[in-house]
This record gives C-alpha cells, sequence and structure tokens, in this order.
C-alpha cells in the first residue's frame, strides 16, 4: 500500500521519499489508520517489521497539527533498552526532518549521567522515548512531568517484561492521565504480555499479520552440529568460506564475547563485542563501527543487541542457543529485514541438542542437521529428548516422565518445515477471545 493512501501529510511522504520507503509495510497499513483515529492498538509485530514508522508517523502527524508544546510531553514511548531509545528517537527524528516546525524529542536511557538528559527535558520536550528506570528518575526529579502525556507506546512489550520493568510499568502508568490513547507491540505474546494488554488497553483494534507472527519462515536457516570447543574454529571457517560481509554472532555471556573476539582478532578477522559490561559510550562505539563496515564481526549477548537495527545484515550466527523460543525469533530477526533475505546459522552441540528440538518445535521448524569436513563432533552424545534427564535406574517412568515421552514422540512425528500456528499467534487470539 502506497503512503499517500494513508492520509499523512506532504511533509512526511517526502521524508519518506527521501529515505527510500517505496510503500507501507503490512504493520504500517494496518497500524496507521488506527493511531491516527485515535484507538487503541494491539499489535503483534518484531523488529524488522517496520513497526517504528508504525507508531512515529502518526506521532509526527498529530505533532505537526498541534501548537508547539513548550512544558510537558504529550507522547511517550516506553522501550526496553538503551540502544532501542537511540534508535527509535533517531527514527522519529529522520521522519520529522521536514515538519513545519522541529520536533522536540527527548530519549532518556540509564547508564549515563542526568545532565543532559535533564537539559534537554527542561527546555521543553513534546516526545519523550525512554527506558522504564531512567524515565522515572527524571519524573521523579520533575525534570520531566507526565501528566499531559495523550499517547502511551509500549515498544517491544514481551521484552520490557521479560527484563523485569513490570513494576516500573506500573509507577510510570499510574504517573500518566486518563483518557489517553494506548499502543501496545510485542512480538510474543506469554501471558504476562497478555495480561498488560488486558489491563491497559481499551477496546483495541488488533493487528496480527501473518508476516509479523511468522518472521523465522522468511530467514534461512541452518544448524550444524559441532564439538563446543570447535565452534571458535567454525566460526573462523565459515567467515573464510562463505564471504559474508557482516555477521552478528550471539553468545551466551559477557565473558564468551570477550573471549571470542579476541581469538578472531588474532586471526586478523576484525570484530568488536557487545554486551551489558561495557561503558554506554563503548557499547555506541562498538555497534557504530559494525554498521559502518569497519569491523565484520559484532559478539553480542541478548541484552546488548535486544532491538538493534543494522540495515542489511546478511547473517546471524548463533554460537551459544538463545535460552528460549521467542529469544530465538528475536535474534534472527536481527537478518532478514523489510523485505532483504537473511541466514542464521545455528551451532548444535550435543548438550544442547535437546534444548535446540524444543526451540525448532515451539517455533514450528525442523531444520535439517548438517556436519562439515573437519568439524564434525567427535563426542556426540546428545541427552534423549524423549527421556529428559537420565533416568534413575529401577525407577518406574512417573507422570511427567510419560508426559514427556509423549510430547518427544509427537514432535519428532510432525517433521518438516512447515506451518504450524505460532504458539504467541495463538495466545493473541486467545487473549483477544477469538479463540475459546
Ligand atoms: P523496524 O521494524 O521499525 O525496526 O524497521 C526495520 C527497518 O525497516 C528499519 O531500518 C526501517 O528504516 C526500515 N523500514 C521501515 N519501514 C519501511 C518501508 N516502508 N520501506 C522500506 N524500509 C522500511
Amino acid at each position: 500500500m502506497s503512503f499517500a493512501s494513508l492520509s499523512l501529510s506532504d511533509f512526511l511522504l517526502r521524508s519518506l521519499e527521501t529515505l527510500g520507503y517505496e510503500e507501507a509495510t503490512p504493520i504500517q497499513a494496518a497500524a496507521i489508520p488506527v493511531v491516527l483515529k485515535g484507538s487503541d492498538l494491539l499489535a503483534a509485530a518484531q523488529t524488522g517489521s517496520g513497526k517504528t514508522a508504525a507508531f512515529s508517523l502518526p506521532i509526527i502527524e498529530r505533532l505537526a497539527g498541534m501548537e508547539e508544546q513548550k512544558a510537558k510531553p504529550r507522547f511517550l514511548v516506553l522501550v526496553p533498552t538503551r540502544e532501542l531509545a537511540v534508535q527509535v528517537g533517531a527514527a522519529i527524528e529522520r521522519y520529522a526532518e521536514g515538519a513545519p516546525r522541529k520536533a522536540r524529542v527527548l530519549v532518556a536511557f540509564g547508564g549515563v549521567g542526568y545532565d543532559a538528559q535533564m537539559k534537554a527535558a527542561y527546555a521543553g520536550v513534546e516526545v519523550v522515548v525512554a527506558t522504564p528506570g531512567r524515565l522515572i528518575d527524571l519524573a521523579e526529579r520533575r525534570s520531566v512531568v507526565l501528566d499531559e502525556v495523550e499517547m502511551l507506546v509500549l515498544d517491544e512489550a514481551d521484552r520490557l517484561l521479560a527484563l523485569g520493568f513490570a513494576e516500573e510499568l506500573n509507577t510510570i502508568l499510574e504517573m500518566l492521565p486518563e483518557g489517553r490513547q494506548n499502543l501496545l507491540f510485542s512480538a510474543t505474546f506469554p501471558q504476562n504480555v497478555v495480561s498488560l494488554a488486558n489491563a491497559l488497553l481499551k477496546d483495541p483494534v488488533k493487528i496480527e499479520l501473518e508476516a509479523a507472527s511468522r518472521p523465522v519462515e522468511s530467514i534461512a536457516q541452518r544448524a550444524i552440529e559441532v564439538d563446543g570447543n570447535s565452534r571458535t574454529g567454525l566460526l573462523r571457517h565459515l567467515l573464510e568460506t562463505e564471504g559474508w560481509e557482516r555477521v552478528l554472532v550471539f553468545v551466551g555471556s559477557k565473558r564468551r564475547a570477550e573471549n571470542v573476539t579476541v581469538k578472531l582478532q588474532k586471526h586478523g578477522i576484525k570484530a568488536v563485542a557487545l554486551h551489558g559490561n561495557m561503558s554506554q559510550d563503548k557499547r555506541a562505539r562498538s555497534l557504530e563501527r559494525f554498521k559502518q563496515s569497519k569491523v565484520r564481526v559484532l559478539m553480542a549477548t541478548d541484552v546488548a543487541a535486544r532491538g538493534i537495527d543494522i540495515a542489511g545484515l546478511p547473517c546471524v550466527v548463533n554460537y551459544d542457543l538463545p535460552r528460549s523460543a521467542a529469544d530465538y525469533v528475536h535474534r534472527i530477526g536481527r537478518t532478514g529485514r523489510a523485505g532483504e533475505s537473511g541466514l542464521a546459522v545455528n551451532f548444535i552441540t550435543d548438550d544442547k541438542d535437546a534444548h535446540f528440538r524444543l526451540i525448532e518445535k515451539k517455533n514450528g521448524l525442523r531444520l535439517e542437521r548438517e556436519r562439515l569436513e573437519g568439524f564434525v563432533p567427535e563426542n556426540w552424545n546428545p541427552e534423549d529428548p524423549a527421556k529428559g534427564k537420565a533416568p534413575v535406574k529401577g525407577k518406574r517412568p512417573s507422570k511427567k516422565d510419560k508426559l514427556r515421552k509423549a510430547a518427544a514422540g509427537k514432535a519428532r512425528g510432525s517433521g518438516g518445515n512447515k506451518d504450524v500456528s505460532s504458539p504467541w499467534a495463538r495466545a493473541l487470539r486467545k487473549a483477544t477471545g477469538e479463540e475459546g
């Protein structure tokens, strides 16, 4: 659908043209009219779907029609991480470039000093993009007063809750006025997100798009079996043979991020780390160097990489597997964005074989396992997923054991990389009363 048919102002259409956005993505086409109309919105969408513009364009459109507001913000966007805050703030400023007057946007996140953010807040802001903790700090100092907010956007609501922000969210909700518009975007719909949506939204319009709810199927995925201590070698081998321009590699710990980065550097591969123990400055620098293709490999932990948008990222590698099926979707969603093709490569060690099968099952996937010459595992002893933990000798199987066995049997029987209605799509339908 063209942006012109979405009742956006000419200055916005020009901005979008300059950015090379030819058509609205499905989430934009569905959400923009709803948001402009003033309805509450519940949307299943992840990074890569174009969700930022889906809420940012209506915000800018509404701002353009308002008197300049110097005192209190009218629009509040809550995000789970600093990186996402910076990214969303930058997107809003970019889209608003040709506006009749400059939008006053405050981007607020922790881990840096208060001075600059407080100064910006005192100068007057219309839109606040913030992580919850820092926003509360600023509100308690009365730098930001939230009682005239007209629209609240919860971006990546599942991550906000997964990162433990439930209490902060409640504190913020209490500061907001009644009668405002609320938008909730989430990639997944576990019970806590469903409860939040029910408590927050009034008669929301629900948007659940095919592509948004099943992103993993549009990304090519590989699963390579390898010994744990051969993974760095395998990564180097793939970097040498596959011609990937840039790779985002996920690891499970800060220490691993550092260690593997150093090992790659020793072999002349340009790599940097991105993890939570680094200062905000250092994290920003790593990300920037990677975005500008000055380094080829970004070794990142989940928290640090959450939500970051890197245009044209051809490949994501799971050096360590993610903890949950939802994290898998978030990670591989970094590649293949906005219609580009993408590749996700998973390193499977024997002790994580059963875990990966569970991730596949929950996402309705079944990937063919590969073994590469020179990296064939020498000790492949996967746990039998039907048994879970090794049974105690002589013990009769418990009810749980039997259930587990039945579930594993079913999983094995399902086969094929075929569509299974995704769990979060089902949860969304259930939450919204469309499924019993
Ligand atoms: P998001 O899902 O909001 O993080 O957006 C993912 C990427 O898609 C960003 O780099 C956007 O700049 C880009 N994008 C968003 N909407 C469009 C569009 N309609 N056409 C082309 N690119 C887009």
